[in-house]
């Protein structure tokens, strides 16, 4: 697979650290407000990427942080706690806002067909890997503290503008706009890894720490997170291209710094969703919610279809008149494949042509409106229905257009996806009865947790593990 990589930014041949295994790591919402459909458009994007990934035959192991807090009105470290500000907008405690809007989030992925990571992680929970973290960074001469604040140093690295396309005058904007500098910062670029003075002192949620007591940085927490779930290895960072910089550029300053080495060998970013008055931003307060668009009678699924026509390394527009043309083209599309009779064999010569086609388009950088395309060849094919709903069943895995009828489906199970999927909880059983023979609890418990987010329930027997897949 060809993937464009933001660190190079040119197009590079994706190669895991480890044969077979993608580690892959997602900055998730700031959960102070609705995710906006521009927000959803990123993680619909990484979602078509990592499902692309399974198809391609990758175990993958996905990660999401949840920023419950340290996010900063301005990402240069100024302003107040964004989850602060919800709150108080609210009448409600940071951790009530916290937990409705994880809420409102995955309950939107929901409808959007997107799936949950493996892990997802709120950052309140990491506060003693950040601590660690911070602590050797100190002790290996990267940070400092200054007026109460520990920052990162960033004089210390060879090269801190990683992605290439900044200069200091980009990173001065953050801080020439917004509000006055930090007069602690040693240099311009360094950044809080852990706060304890701030103008804002209402903070509500703080913990103990070497350093006084306060609260952590925004970026020390994906760092941790990551390497909490994904060990020291990072294949893949997704994120929106806003948070190229500073945010990313600046939690590869802090792993690099703390592991000694290279962490993450590919940056997969997304350009944003922009409607007339330019980029969708929560902070602007009347943004698209989905919620928004089913209360117009639109289907979720027609937003995920809007956003797989376009290509994630372009901006995209959002127009009502767009989205329109997108679900009539859905429709259409629908009841096109509703005609099909899943009758007669499938002809495994011309299914593996046909989605050999849908591959090459994704295999190019993912491009998802050519592998759109692939599902109208696959309807024009000269091929039996049954084939026809087989190689679109395959793509719809990738997809996740609800392209199939779940009645369909069912009858098409005999087709071999089953058989995938029945394969792989085998082989994550046998990986957790392994791990378990060698007391490597913490292994068997993220395996049955993967299982658990798949739906299996395993029951133990007398004649060993049994599973089947909740209804
Ligand atoms: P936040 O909840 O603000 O931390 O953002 C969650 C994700 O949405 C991040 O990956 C952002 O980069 C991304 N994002 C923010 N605004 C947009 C937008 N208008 N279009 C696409 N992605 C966005
Ligand atoms: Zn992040």
């Amino acid at each position: 697979m060809i993937l464009y990589n933001s660190l190079g930014q040119t197009k590079q041949e994706f190669i895991p650290h480890t044969k077979g295994k993608v580690n892959m790591y997602t900055c998730g919402p700031t959960v102070y407000h609705y995710a906006h459909i521009g927000n959803l458009r990123t993680y619909i994007m990484e979602d078509v990427l990592e499902k692309y990934l399974r198809f391609s035959g990758y175990d993958v192991n996905r990660v999401m942080n949840i920023t419950d807090v340290g996010h900063l009105s301005s990402d240069a470290d100024t302003g107040e706690d964004k989850m602060l500000a919800g709150a108080r907008r609210e009448h409600k405690t940071v951790l009530e806002i916290a937990k409705f809007y994880t809420d409102a989030f995955f309950a939107d992925c929901e409808k959007l067909n997107i799936k949950r990571p493996d892990v997802v992680e709120p950052a309140t929970n990491c506060i003693d890997s950040f601590i660690e973290m911070i602590t050797v960074l100190l002790e290996k001469g990267y940070a400092y503290l200054a007026g109460g604040n520990v920052y990162f140093d960033t004089s210390k690295l060879e090269t801190y503008y990683v992605f290439g396309n900044m200069n200091e005058d980009d990173l001065a904007v953050g801080v020439r706009d917004s509000v006055e500098e930090d007069e602690n910062k040693r240099n311009k670029a360094d950044f809080v890894l852990w706060f304890t003075k701030s103008k804002f002192d209402s903070q509500e949620l703080k913990w103990e720490s070497p350093w006084g007591v306060g609260y952590p940085g925004w970026h020390i927490e994906c760092s941790c997170i990551s390497k909490k779930h994904n060990g020291e290895y990072l294949d893949i960072h997704c994120g929106g291209i806003d948070n190229a910089f500073p945010h990313h550029t600046n939690e590869i300053a802090q792993s690099e710094a703390y592991l000694g080495h290279k962490w993450c060998n590919y940056w997969f970013h997304v350009l944003h969703l922009n409607d007339a008055r330019g980029k969708m931003s929560k902070s602007k307060g009347d943004f698209l919610t989905v919620s928004l668009l089913e209360s117009k009678g639109y289907d979720p699924i027609v937003y995920r279809m809007f956003c797989l026509q376009s290509h994630y390394r372009k901006p995209l527009t959002f127009s009502y008149d767009s989205l329109d043309n997108t679900a009539k083209a859905y429709e259409k599309l629908k009841k096109r494949i509703s005609a099909l009779s899943s009758d007669g064999e499938v002809d495994s010569n011309k299914a593996d042509s046909l989605i050999a086609s849908f591959k090459e388009a994704l295999d190019n950088d993912l491009n998802t409106s050519l592998g759109l395309t692939s599902v109208y060849d696959a309807l024009k094919a000269d091929a039996n229905d049954a084939t026809k709903l087989y190689v679109i069943g395959e793509i719809d895995r990738v997809l996740s257009l609800n392209l199939i009828d779940e009645n369909a489906s069912e009858e098409e199970s005999s087709t071999g996806a089953d058989d995938e999927l029945t394969s792989e909880i085998e082989a994550l059983i046998a990986q957790r009865n392994k791990a378990r023979a060698e007391k490597n609890w913490a292994v068997a418990d993220e395996i049955r947790d993967r299982l658990k987010a798949m739906g299996v329930v395993l029951e133990d027997t007398k004649e060993g593990i049994k599973w089947h897949i909740e209804k």
